[in-house]
């Protein structure tokens, strides 16, 4: 039985739509770190990047239905039920206030998302709330040399282990080798607007969902070429 102090695992993203990838990348996480659960946060108002193609409710719903019958998967809606911009730095900071100092907390990120986290708000003090796990993410090398040299120097002086992060409640840092899927919601988006199915890089029910609600919709010529 996990102990309340077991790590918990942190998956933040736009999941516009949650795809394989970012389920792996969760499940393997949890295997390999020793993770009780892994919570998907769904972001409300991502300041990094452009408005998602599908609303934030549609984003939460997709969520909970690839949560549904996963006792490991938990879903946090805070962030898409803010009006704020999602920063990571204040998502973690409402967690520790919620799950006490002493738990362990691995925040998991794809390499992609950790090359660029030295622009991220505030990024220093995430090492504070949690212990951060880099996952590899084909076509995203985490090449230590060509990391923002503050980031670099996180990279040297934090390395950690699995065994380790239980141990302490944040600032551990570590790399873990997921098996590599080429998968990117942008592809999803891509492929369903241009009338092909998304099967099989997701959840059938997300797939269903996609359809259902007319998501990422297709140009005129291609449509319901597969739903
Ligand atoms: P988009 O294509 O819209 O940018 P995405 O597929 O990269 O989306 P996000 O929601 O931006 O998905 O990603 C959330 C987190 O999951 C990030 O840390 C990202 O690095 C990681 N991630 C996403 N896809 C993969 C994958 N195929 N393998 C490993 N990590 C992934």
């Amino acid at each position: 039985m996990a102990t309340p102090e077991t790590p918990l695992g942190l998956l933040g993203g736009t999941f516009d739509p949650l795809h394989n990838g970012h389920l792996r990348l969760a499940e393997e996480a949890r295997a390999q770190l020793g993770l009780d659960r892994v919570r998907l946060i769904p972001a409300g108002h991502p300041p990094h990047r452009e408005a998602p193609g599908a609303s934030a409710a549609d984003r939460l719903a997709m969520c909970r239905l690839a949560a549904e019958g996963n006792p490991t998967l938990e879903v946090d809606p805070s962030e898409v039920e803010s009006e704020a911009p999602s920063y990571t730095v204040t998502t973690l900071t409402r967690l520790r206030r919620e799950l006490g100092e002493t738990r362990p907390l691995v925040l998991l990120l794809g390499v992609d998302a950790f090359n660029g986290l030295a622009s991220w708000n505030r990024w220093q003090e995430l090492f504070d709330l949690a212990h951060i796990a880099v996952a590899n993410r084909p076509g995203h090398p985490l090449v230590p040399a060509r990391l923002a040299p503050e980031l670099a120097r996180e990279w040297l002086a934090r390395q950690s282990s699995p065994a380790a992060l239980a141990r302490t409640p944040a600032g551990g840092l570590l790399a873990f080798t997921i098996t590599a899927l080429d998968i990117s919601a942008t592809a999803i988006r891509a492929l369903v607007a241009s009338g092909q199915s998304p099967r099989y890089l997701l959840p059938d029910p997300l797939v269903g969902y996609i359809a259902q609600h007319h998501l990422y919709p297709a140009k005129e010529a291609s449509k319901s070429a597969w739903n």
